[in-house]
């Protein structure tokens, strides 16, 4: 008789304080309140004799943002062939007090199944709805509290290695690598950050129409080296038609560099990366298909946690940033791997 999703804490301390009030409505003209608990006038502060000679409705006492979803409800049910249902919404009490409350109504019906009467018992779950509340918001503490700790985990070592060198040339030690290390440092630093602010400002990404092509025009000879040393071809498999896409191109472009950036440090003795750009059921899918190590099934579940990384020197925020990229442009991106054979990282784009 009641739904376990409706009010999953402290359900049976709910039942066990009783309803505040109970109400049974007659099927007449202007639906009259046949029957109101006494209860009424302790917990909402209404007389009992304003309900049953309808000097107060029920309705009144309903917070406005809610009586229309309660409307609806009550005529839908009554229209189905229900004999009961349950919802939640706020009540005004008579000294402006706003509650929440639980609502269990049966209707009851004649043999043909018109309505005869509803009887409505009502729960206070205010204590419940904030309990929900101050849950929901520790949740998202935590986890911006993880994501701080790991950032300032990630910005403290290269600033210690900032803090030594500086400490070296304070005492007159001055050699040119350590300034080169130190720029390393601090690009790393101003990487981590830029990463960041991808996720923190997706209000200010602009979208123009971009063909993919160019975009992967301007990125693929940054790997040209690379590939070459490390024996990879980089092998491009295109629709040849303009494939136009309402995108930022730079942070699709960050994607791409990203994906191609892991599939080549995947794959340690060399290979084939195909990446292919394709119209299919009008969307826009990009693969890219690598011969690399593979990913196991318990990393593939955590790809895309900031900082998970199974790199030296990774930083683990690749994959975070580029699904939300991908998220915000309204694609959607799928990875299959197999461990020892290679991985495809698929993006899926939506046209116009
Ligand atoms: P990083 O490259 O800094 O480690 P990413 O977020 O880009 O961070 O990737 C996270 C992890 O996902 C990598 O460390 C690696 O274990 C795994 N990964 C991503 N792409 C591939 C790939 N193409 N092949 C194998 N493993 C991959
Ligand atoms: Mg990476």
């Amino acid at each position: 008789m009641y739904k376990e999703n409706l009010v999953p804490l402290d359900e049976h301390q709910i039942f066990l304080q009783g309803p505040i009030v109970v109400l049974k409505w007659k099927n007449a003209k202007n639906w009259p309140v046949e029957y109101v608990s006494s209860n009424i006038e302790e917990n909402l502060g209404y007389k009992r004799e304003d309900f049953l000679l309808s000097r107060i409705k029920y309705a009144d006492i309903i917070f406005g943002d809610d009586l229309l979803r309660v409307s609806n409800e009550v005529s839908n049910s009554s229209l189905s062939e229900r004999n009961m249902f349950e919802q939640e919404y706020r009540i005004i009490k008579s000294n402006g007090e706003i509650i929440w409350v639980y609502d269990y109504t049966t209707i009851v019906r004649d043999e043909d199944g018109s309505i005869t009467h509803f009887y409505v018992y009502i729960l206070d779950i205010t204590k419940h709805k904030r309990n929900e509340e101050v849950f929901r918001r520790t949740e998202k503490l935590n986890t911006v509290g993880e994501l701080a700790a790991g950032i300032a985990h990630e910005i403290r070592n290269p600033l210690t290695s900032l803090k030594g060198f500086l400490h070296l040339i304070k005492n007159g030690e001055l050699k040119e690598e350590y300034t080169d290390i130190m720029e390393s440092e601090l690009d790393r630093i101003e990487f981590i950050l830029n990463e960041f602010l991808v996720l923190s400002k997706p209000h200010l990404t602009k979208y123009n129409k971009k063909d993919v092509h160019v975009l992967f025009k301007q990125i693929l000879p940054l790997f040209k080296t690379q590939a070459a040393y490390k024996n990879i071809q980089l092998v491009t498999e295109f629709d040849s038609e303009e494939l136009l896409i309402n995108c930022n191109g730079n942070q699709l472009k960050q994607v791409f560099i990203n994906f191609i950036k892991n599939a080549m440090e995947a794959m340690s003795s060399g290979g084939v990366i195909k990446i292919e750009c394709k119209k299919e059921h009008n969307e826009l899918c990009i693969r890219f298909i690598d011969e690399g190590s593979g990913i196991s099934e318990e990393n593939l579940k955590r790809l895309g946690e900031p900082f998970f990384t199974t790199k030296e020197n990774g930083t683990g925020l690749g994959l975070m940033v580029s699904f939300k990229i991908i998220q915000e442009h309204g694609g959607t991106i799928q990875i299959k791997s197999q461990l020892g054979r290679g991985s495809t990282f698929e993006i899926k784009l939506p046209f116009g």
